[in-house]
């Protein structure tokens, strides 16, 4: 079993320490582990009102330690990844900071529109000044423009604008077939992520017919908790994983050095 996503309490809203969350891990016989902390906000020349992510200062350390880690835990696979914010343009201009890391995989997320952080549960309350519809359609029409910049490796949590339950009353259908095209005209992984679950939407990234449109396009698909406490570790992926099975995957992707390798589900 795999979970792609873990971040660390470097990124000032989670918690534990890189060695808690692979002691999780191994508790919860997980195979193969990525971390994937927060990559500072400030290197991409944005400033959240509340700090998100590590300071440009942490950066080396944290790629330090997790390798280390990887280096003296070796009954574990552990995979060093960073999940990097996209805003359109900005982070075209920025990518130098992090394609130029020795990692293992990028995952490319949206947690900003503008200046709002329609993730945080501070800033919730500017749903209620949204045309739903209007903003779904924001949403993915820069979702393809994170899809076309070429950037990364993995999309994170794709449909998250849906977190607080906040839902158009449209069929979605149109949104998510273009946006599985935009995955796999440009070679992208997508994510499913199981932080959904534990959010007021009470329901995966992506949504079960979302991710039928990514397999009909055949799309590849990495697994991750979005862990940001340790006992996340590994949280309902095998639920993520029957789902993937049930709409047809037999293989999940892991990365090395930023290329990607299919392992099988059979068996496992
Ligand atoms: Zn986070
Ligand atoms: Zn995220």
């Amino acid at each position: 079993m795999i979970d792609y996503h873990i971040h660390t309490a470097r990124c000032h809203h989670a918690t534990g320490t890189p060695q808690e969350y692979i002691a999780e891990a191994r508790l919860k016989g997980l195979t193969e582990i990525g971390f994937a902390d927060h990559f500072p906000l400030d290197l991409l020349n944005i400033i959240p009102s509340s700090p998100v992510s590590m300071s440009a200062e942490e950066l080396t350390a944290y790629l330090e330690e997790i390798r280390e880690l990887a280096e003296k835990n070796k009954d574990i696979t552990i995979r060093l990844g960073l999940e990097v914010d996209y805003i359109p343009g900005r982070t075209e201009e920025t990518a130098d900071s992090f394609l130029s890391l020795p990692v293992d995989y990028l995952i490319g997320s949206l947690h900003f529109l503008g200046s709002w952080d329609f993730t945080h549960p501070a800033e919730k309350s500017t749903y209620l000044e949204k045309d739903l519809h209007e903003l779904y359609e924001n949403y993915f029409a820069d979702m393809g423009k994170l899809c076309r910049s070429g950037l990364f490796d993995i999309v994170g949590h794709i449909d998250v604008i849906k977190k607080f339950g906040f839902l158009p009353q449209i069929h979605l259908d149109q949104l998510w077939l273009k946006t599985a095209k935009e995955l796999k005209e440009n070679d992208l992984c997508l994510e499913i992520n199981t932080a959904g679950l534990r959010a007021p939407v009470k329901e995966m990234y992506p949504a079960p017919g979302f991710l039928q449109y990514c397999f009909q396009e055949n799309v590849p698909v990495a697994v991750g908790s979005d862990a940001h406490s340790p006992q996340e570790v590994g949280y309902k992926i095998d639920d993520a994983i029957a789902l993937l099975r049930k709409v047809g995957y037999r293989e999940v992707a892991t990365f090395i050095g930023r290329k990607r390798q299919m392992i099988s589900l059979e068996g496992g």
